[in-house]
């Protein structure tokens, strides 16, 4: 099946906890590398195969970006964790296209609550402390 997101995905920069990520494609990195993307912390750009289909490409890039969240707090989590997050949260949010408007309508004001997000930045902060 036909990827119909891939010239869209191919514009995105994404801001992972203020670090912004180029999303680019390269040919053959399944049979290459046996991977259908990689996040690239020297480059900041997220990699992905462009010959997969839209669901694969959504799920690999929510899987990156996971990855991305990971490194950027320096979190001692093993892989399959972010396996696990990178399935259970796109399942979620193709779930709920509904909730997932009203999120994109609150994202798109492009309001910030610096007082939410210092409170959110610290349970981070105490949640890595602990380990
Ligand atoms: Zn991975």
């Amino acid at each position: 099946m036909p990827n119909k997101y891939i010239a869209e995905i191919e514009k995105l920069v994404i801001d992972i906890a203020g670090v912004l990520f180029t999303v680019i494609t390269e040919a053959e990195m399944i049979e290459r590398f046996g991977m259908q993307g990689q996040i690239d912390f020297r480059t900041n750009q997220i990699v992905l195969d462009p010959d997969m289909s839209s669901r694969d490409t959504l799920t690999v890039l929510i899987h990156e970006v996971v990855e991305g969240i990971i490194r950027r707090y320096q979190a001692n989590i093993p892989h399959e964790t972010i396996v696990f997050l990178e399935c259970s949260l796109f399942t979620v949010l193709m779930d709920n296209p509904k909730m997932l408007r009203i999120l994109l309508e609150e994202a798109e004001t492009g309001k910030r609550d610096i007082e939410l997000e210092e409170k959110k930045q610290n349970t981070v902060e105490e949640i890595l402390n602990k380990e």
